[in-house]
């Protein structure tokens, strides 16, 4: 089971699942990026990637 980074909460992954579909944590809503390496899945912040803040 893959798990949030932020927060430890569980993050449930399709087993189809594509790499670089965005995942939302259900508990702190930080959104990841999926990267498949092999059978396992990791995550990665996607943090606002061509977003722009102004800050
Ligand atoms: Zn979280």
């Amino acid at each position: 089971m893959t798990k949030c980074p932020e927060c430890d909460a569980e993050i449930k992954i399709a087993e189809d699942a594509m790499e670089g579909e965005i995942v939302t944590c259900p508990d702190c809503g930080a959104s990841y990026e999926i990267i498949k390496s092999g059978t396992v899945f990791d995550l990665r912040p996607a943090q606002s990637i061509g977003e722009d803040w102004g800050e």
